[in-house]
């Protein structure tokens, strides 16, 4: 062993997407429901674009880590199934979309308990995985994870490998598996001008640069590279190329380990 992993792992990369769908949109704004065209683009994320996602990874042979706001899972039953029969992760992300920052400590439990239930029951496995929505947590996220029986949280910034959070009565340890807004698609992929996100929508060969050179700075200092991305806007055909050329780009460094999230927090946990 060299450095932070087991093995002859030199650093890991995390391939993670969340399936908003429409709940990030109809949380941003209730009144979204009355724009169809918005929600068609959002709705494009989990109909068209997770599956041939999930075609890609099998194709590279690669696994990935889904989160996935509860009213999606109700929505979308087959898909969730699907991604964790194909040996993906399932792990949680809401229910619409609500941002804890901005929800009251009951009602955060609420969504928590009912993600827990509506993922659980579809997939057979109450979700260890937890991302919030827009990363934000509240003051109190922390410990309802460690209460609900969560393994790791992916919400914070603090360092560039996993790192230990504590949480819950007694405080017990978490794994946080920090993610960073430079490895997001949605800086550089969102746009919908009736919602006022008007991003820079980037050539996705630029995009390409830019997560191909974090990936050597965190190759080179042996870190975690944990890219999040969104079905409705990596899932786009030309996109989505971009990603798996990355993703062939990545496997050309000896000594990287492709895992779930959930299999990174485990094995941290366990003294990496
Ligand atoms: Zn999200």
């Amino acid at each position: 062993m060299s450095g932070i992993w087991p093995d002859d792992i030199r650093c890991v990369a995390l391939i993670t997407f969340d399936v908003d769908g429409i709940t990030s949109w109809l949380n941003r704004n209730p009144d979204f429901i009355n724009y169809p065209s918005l929600l068609s683009m959002a709705e494009y994320g989990p109909s068209v674009a997770t599956p041939r996602i999930l075609d890609m990874l099998d194709a590279q042979g690669i696994p990935g880590s889904f989160y996935i706001p509860g009213y999606v899972a109700e929505t979308h039953p087959d898909l969730v199934r699907e991604i964790a029969g194909r040996g993906h992760e399932v792990a949680h992300h809401g229910y619409i979309h609500e941002p804890p920052a901005t929800m009251s400590p009951e009602k955060e439990e609420e969504v928590l308990i009912k993600g827990i239930g509506i993922l659980g029951d579809l997939t057979g496995v109450a979700p260890v995985g937890y991302r919030s929505p827009s990363w934000e947590l509240s003051p109190v996220s922390l410990d309802l994870l460690a209460k609900h029986n969560f393994h790791y949280d992916s919400s914070l910034m603090g360092d560039d490998a996993p790192y230990l959070v504590q949480g819950g009565d007694p405080p017990r340890d978490l794994v946080e598996l920090p993610i960073h807004w430079l490895l997001d698609d949605a800086p550089h992929f969102a746009y919908a001008p009736s919602a006022n996100r008007l991003g820079p929508m980037r050539n996705p060969d630029e995009v390409f640069e830019s997560w191909a050179a974090e990936f050597r700075g965190i190759y080179r200092y042996g870190r975690c590279y944990n890219l999040t991305m969104h079905p409705q806007y990596i899932g786009r055909p030309g996109r989505l190329l971009m990603l798996e050329r990355l993703i062939e780009y990545i496997k050309t460094f000896p000594g990287v380990r492709f895992m779930r999230a959930v299999d990174v927090a485990d094995m941290w946990e366990n003294g990496a």
